[in-house]
């Protein structure tokens, strides 16, 4: 009985798994090809610049993206430094969150951690929103 209720769960799990993994597979080669900083290119945008005109914690990542996908770092840091600094950090969550996911766990980020990076993104936000703040997304 047990086993007829674990194989679809498994399976559902593995869809969840394989379609996470295809969209990122997806979005890489998207970004290995086409260019960000192109602004004809086909982006998604961002809803606080649009409504605020502010850059929030994550504008600039596709284009840090792909920037590192290029090997440009000096453009990457100035795309988006709190992202790329966190990038490890965000790298080893997801490939946390996968394993939990695949392992049927239920998937939590510790509460100190989330509130460190939640706190950490909108004091990154407040700083480079500063007029005079050097590091701009590269256009
Ligand atoms: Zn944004």
């Amino acid at each position: 009985m047990t086993e007829r209720v674990a194989a679809p769960l498994l399976l559902g799990r593995n869809r969840v798994l394989i379609g996470e993994v295809a969209g990122a597979v997806a979005g890489i080669a998207y970004l290995m090809v086409v260019d960000p900083h192109d602004p004809r290119a086909q982006m998604p945008f961002c809803p606080v610049k649009l409504v605020t005109s502010l850059d929030c914690p994550a504008c600039g990542s596709l284009r840090l993206a792909h920037d590192v996908l290029h090997g440009d770092a000096r453009a990457a840091v100035h795309d988006n430094l709190f992202v790329l600094l966190t990038s490890p950090l965000l790298v080893y969550l997801l490939s946390r969150h996968w394993r939990a996911v695949r392992a049927g766990q239920p998937v939590r980020v510790p509460r100190p951690l989330a509130y460190g990076l939640f706190g950490a993104a909108l004091a990154w936000m407040a700083v480079r929103n500063l007029s005079g703040w050097p590091l701009k997304p590269s256009a």
